[in-house]
């Protein structure tokens, strides 16, 4: 009874006049008892991991993702279901790449993993002394004459003072995207960097790195943490220290992919979209439990707890399992492009690619203050743990949606972030290391935010 006459209340309240704040956080509760309940994220994300597994852009992995996208959607109850056609990049790792240090007559390998992009080396590798430096102005003050014809190790690790592991990641992540090119600049036939994570093992992290066309194109790799620390401390005695790089990787021509969209519609005519996502690609090491099979899944449930509990009313609502973020954004690109060439107004964008972790809150693109209703959803997912509503990036993929729609909100979620660079990019980014309770507490907040933007946004 109570159920019905919340409804009447909301729908009521739709069409004539805002909820109020108690009819907000009796639906935010629902969400949340419905979505801890019944919610299918840590069964799809079982499916995901161990059925389809790692789905790099142009792989057969992520063509089976593509179908498994689509049949989630269905089944999570969307309205409609579409794929939207893209080219996206396709290169492959091929044989395992090694890495090899030489010093004083001896020999001993390190654990690495070539960089996404990366060419491939000679099939006998390249033999190279090291030179290791920490920033881009020590490479400068090198110079040529001591670089040429050498391998870089780039040895810039995390800030441990940052309190957010996304801050150590971004004054880091120079070296693995445009190490290759800086080495390049000097002469280096190589390079290797210490791969971008707090955790003191051994499992290297990869990710993207580019080239330009107007230098060599040279080999780059990441160490595992402990590999690197072995090759600091080697170089650290001043001894003369050599790499052996042997990488086996290719590109292929683009390849042909999809975004999966699962729509929900509004009960008015030209409402403006909603929308929530994640990235369906994944790195071709590891099963992309984190990143980003749990904002795949929490997109979905988002949609899922939307259509049972009625909420997608003044707005219409997109699900977005978009391709291609690691190693291009062709997805994220396509969508928008497409979605201002048809003249469809937007109004707010969520992103959840920052792991499965336990929910912290959401940051904005905006300040939070100038966005309506800002004080009642603060005071309203403050008792979920929600409390870090704060300025700050959305997500690579909804962060398109910028140019063409620069009145629309865009948020990203923000889980508890201290482990997730120990798995990031990893082998270890598996299934095992996520916790239904927490996936599916970070669906429940997306979702809550999804409906409480729907009820506040003009
Ligand atoms: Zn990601």
């Amino acid at each position: 009874m109570i159920y019905r006459l919340l409804s009447a209340a909301i729908l009521v309240g739709c069409l004539v006049a805002p909820a109020t704040a108690q009819e907000d956080s009796i639906t935010v509760r629902r969400i949340f008892q419905e979505c801890l309940k019944n919610n299918t994220a840590y069964d799809n994300l079982r499916v995901l991991c161990k059925q389809v597994g790692h789905r790099l852009s142009g792989s057969e992995g992520s063509k089976k993702a593509v179908i498994w996208g689509e049949a989630a959607l269905k089944a999570a109850g969307a309205d409609s279901v579409w794929l939207q056609p893209v080219k996206v990049p396709h290169w492959e790792r091929g044989k395992p790449e090694s890495v090899t240090m030489k010093v004083s007559g001896q020999s001993r390998k390190l654990k690495a993993l070539a960089l996404g992009g990366s060419v491939a080396t000679p099939s006998s590798g390249i033999e190279a002394e090291v030179v290791m430096v920490k920033s881009k102005e020590e490479l400068e003050q090198l110079g040529r004459k001591k670089v040429e014809g050498k391998i870089v190790f780039f040895n810039h690790p995390f800030d441990d003072t940052h309190l957010r592991t996304f801050e150590s990641y971004g004054s880091c992540v120079w070296q693995r995207v445009d190490g290759a090119i800086q080495a390049a600049r000097f002469g280096a036939v190589g390079c290797v960097i210490r791969s971008l994570t707090h955790i003191r093992d051994d499992n290297p992290h990869t990710g993207v790195m580019q080239y330009v066309d107007s230098l060599p194109k040279v080999p780059g790799l990441a160490l595992g943490y402990l590999s690197a620390n072995a090759l600091e401390e080697a170089l650290a005695k001043g001894q003369q220290v050599k790499l052996q790089l042997k990488t086996h990787c290719r590109t292929l021509p683009d390849a042909d992919s999809y975004n999966v969209i699962g729509e929900l519609h509004a009960n008015r005519p030209n409402a403006p979209w909603l929308v929530v996502g994640g990235h369906l690609d994944s790195w071709d090491v590891g099963e992309g439990a984190h990143d980003d099979g749990a904002g795949v899944v929490q997109s979905i449930e988002v949609l899922r707890l939307m259509k049972k509990l009625g909420l997608a009313q003044r707005f219409n609502i997109r699900c977005i399992l978009f391709m291609n973020e690691e190693n291009g954004a062709k997805g994220a690109r396509k969508y928008a492009e497409e979605a201002e060439r048809k003249n469809e107004p937007h109004a707010f964008g969520l992103e959840s690619d920052a792991g499965g972790f336990t929910p912290r809150g959401f940051t904005f693109e905006k300040l939070p203050e100038s966005i309506a209703g800002m004080d009642r959803i603060r005071y309203l997912l403050a008792p979920y743990g929600l409390h870090d509503l704060s300025k700050g990036g959305s997500g690579v993929d909804v962060g398109f949606l910028r140019k063409p729609f620069p009145m629309a909100v865009l948020s990203g979620y923000r889980p508890d972030s201290q482990r997730y660079f120990d798995v990031h990019h990893a082998h270890t980014d598996v299934f095992e290391t996520v916790h239904p309770r927490e996936l599916a507490l970070g669906a429940a907040s997306m979702a809550s935010l999804m409906y409480l933007m729907s009820i506040h946004l003009p």
